[in-house]
């Protein structure tokens, strides 16, 4: 999976905030480097507050670095004009958070159809899409039911398919099991690297949670700003 072209890069990001005084800065990440392959598993664990959803924010170019550039694919995003990033990230990058943010009035399928919505398609052609990964994932009977109506568990594999609407090549997630018990998180994990597999997307996982960190290809650990690599790929 070494010899597999670079999916997302980060080249010697920084980022820092003002401390609440004003005075300081809060140097959260210096010089941090990361190289995701296609359909690579990537992991990051490290401590709260450390800095993982900064990050993740940054790889999907939600937010900006300091210094330092992001790739997606290779094409540096901070070349692109904001329309050009929203539209790109739209097709290209698929987000799953520990809170499901799906939309509370709309059903698990129109949920699903949203991104494509979003990126000018018709639902007529988004529908039979989003059925099919609510049918992979195990919901086909949950299809027209609200969020309010499901699980965690379930929601949460409502905002996957969400995620994998417009095939992206990368999935950011950030604590996607972190409101999960176990047995719903090894689920999760499961259906995660299946449609790594089917799929052929890399994803970026941030966790707290050592074993589902280790069902990854590689694992990095950020601390001090910067991520040092625990397992590879
Ligand atoms: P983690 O996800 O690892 O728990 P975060 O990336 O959320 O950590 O936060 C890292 C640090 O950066 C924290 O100290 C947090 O308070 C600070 N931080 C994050 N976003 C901002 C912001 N927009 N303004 C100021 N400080 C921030
Ligand atoms: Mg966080």
């Amino acid at each position: 999976m070494n010899q597999s072209s670079p999916v997302l890069q980060a080249e010697s990001i920084s980022r820092s905030f003002p401390s609440s005084s004003g005075k300081d800065k809060l140097e959260i990440l210096k010089h941090l480097s990361l190289t995701v392959t296609s359909s690579e598993m990537c992991a990051i664990v490290g401590p709260s507050g450390s800095g993982k959803s900064t990050l993740l924010h940054l790889l999907g170019g939600l937010d900006l670095p300091d210094s330092g550039k992001i790739y997606w694919n290779r094409f540096a995003i901070s070349d692109w004009k904001p329309d050009k990033l929203a539209d790109e990230r739209n097709r290209q990058i698929g987000f799953i958070f520990q809170f499901h943010h799906l939309l509370p009035e709309f059903s698990a399928l129109e949920n699903v159809c949203m991104p494509a919505l979003i990126g000018g398609r018709d639902i007529r052609e988004a529908e039979p899409r989003a059925t099919q990964l609510l049918e992979r994932i195990g919901l086909s009977e949950r299809m027209h039911h609200r969020p309010a109506q499901l699980s965690g568990g379930e929601q949460q594999r409502v905002s996957i398919a969400r995620a994998l609407m417009n095939k992206p090549a990368i999935i950011l997630a950030d604590e996607p099991t972190g409101n999960l018990d176990e047995k719903n998180s090894d689920a999760i994990l499961d259906q995660l690297s299946e449609l790594r597999d089917t799929e052929q997307v890399a994803m970026v996982l941030i966790t707290h949670d050592r074993d589902i960190a280790n069902r990854c290809d590689s694992v990095y650990e950020l601390t001090h700003g910067a991520l040092r690599q625990l397992k590879a790929d």
